[in-house]
């Protein structure tokens, strides 16, 4: 099955009581069985759902992995793949990562004796260096957030097998459209299904998705341990959204072209960080391991001054001030006092998070109206 009948029809059936053709919400916490130890594969609802049975099939068939799990939140579904490592155990990190990630890293494992190291991969050639004999985990996000800095997830796949750890692939600013890493050789995908997948702003969710069968039963008792499992309605919205993802992601690109061009002919943004742009560093390796460039994207404003950034941001009418992204509507942001907020500002200076940084989640409107919204807030 290609990508778009995998979207709607992988992992789902007609329910085989009624024939509903939607998955229904099985809003129930027990199931009866017929003799002690005697039923169907479902017990309680932290162990198993058949809503989200159908939605994590249908995300390890998007990933072409063989096993998806579904956690509560994306930052949940993080923290369930820590709990597989031990006190002394290292992590090798990407710098340039979503504000919680870092915040879930350094506040609460890091107090537990897991060591982290943030580094820039989108070097390949310099990561090996940091790899010592403790590290478990390559963790990578990319593209990454929000300086949209594009990683070599091919060359990330031999560095890890080369030393025995295993490559996690935070997969939710490309979601499985635009992007496979379970085909480029990671072990395991990461997704806020908050963002693109369930894709209207409506829930709040993540997932793993690996293809090794050992691997998904560790992480299965992980998840059934700590129980930051997902309610069935909240699978039913995953599943819905899904469903048009292909439809969403080929606007989103073709949104995302057109005001990223918009934006680096304007006269007052200094740089713009989008993988489409041909001169963009990231570019080659994008075009290498990517179907397409995505509705994310950062700018900067010239001369670096936070109250610019503040009146257009606090300017856009149809571009709504808001965390998050990835839903049909476009969203602006400012990561130094938003989502990047818990990172310290010296830190995020390093890093290349300027004051006057804006991030657009370009939505699946029509283009014209959104270059109009951003030109209007510019001037
Ligand atoms: C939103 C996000 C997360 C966290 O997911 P939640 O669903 O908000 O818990 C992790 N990584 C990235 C890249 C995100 O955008």
């Amino acid at each position: 099955m290609r990508f778009g009948t995998k979207a709607i029809h992988a992992g789902v059936a007609p329910d085989p009581s009624t024939g509903a053709i939607m998955t229904p919400i099985y809003q129930t916490s027990t199931y009866v069985q017929r003799g002690p130890g005697d039923h169907d594969g479902y017990e309680y609802s932290r162990t198993h759902n058949p809503t989200r049975t159908a939605l994590q099939n249908a995300l390890a068939a998007l990933e072409n992995g063989a096993h998806g799990l579904c956690f509560a939140t994306g930052m949940a579904s993080i923290d369930g793949l820590i709990k597989l490592l031990k006190p002394g155990d290292h992590v090798l990190s990407t710098n340039d990562l979503y504000g919680g990630t870092y915040r879930l890293f350094t506040r609460i494992f890091q107090e537990f004796g897991v060591k982290f190291t943030f580094i820039d991969m989108s070097d390949a050639s310099r990561v090996e260096p940091h790899i010592t004999p403790a590290t478990k985990l390559l963790w990578v996000e990319t593209p990454t957030n929000p300086l949209l800095r594009v990683i070599d997830i091919s060359a990330m796949a031999v560095l890890a097998k080369r030393h025995n750890c295993l490559l996690a692939v935070d997969n939710t600013f490309a979601s499985p459209y635009l992007q496979n890493p379970l085909d480029l050789g990671a072990d395991l995908v990461m997704h806020s299904l908050t963002k693109y997948m369930a894709g209207h702003s409506d829930v709040v969710m993540g997932a793993l998705i690996v293809k090794d069968a050992e691997l998904a039963e560790r992480l299965a008792y992980v998840q059934n341990s700590s129980g930051a499992t997902p309610g069935p309605m909240d699978c039913f919205l995953v599943l819905r959204g899904i469903k048009t993802l292909h439809l969403r992601m080929q606007r989103h690109c073709e949104n995302g072209a057109i005001v990223a061009e918009f934006l680096r002919a304007h006269p007052k943004v200094d740089r713009v960080y989008w993988p489409g742009l041909v001169d963009s560093p990231g570019h080659a390796i994008a075009k290498r391991q990517m179907r397409g460039f995505g509705g994310m994207m950062s700018f900067t404003l010239k001369g670096d001054h936070m109250q610019d950034a503040m009146r257009v941001l606090s300017s856009t009418e149809l571009f709504a001030l808001a965390e998050s992204l990835g839903g049909v509507e476009s969203l602006i942001g400012h990561p130094a006092s938003m989502t990047h907020a818990s990172i310290p500002r010296e830190e995020r200076m390093k890093n290349g998070l300027a004051d006057s940084l804006i991030r657009l989640s370009v939505g699946v409107e029509d283009a014209q109206d959104l270059v109009d919204d951003l030109k209007a807030a510019l001037g």
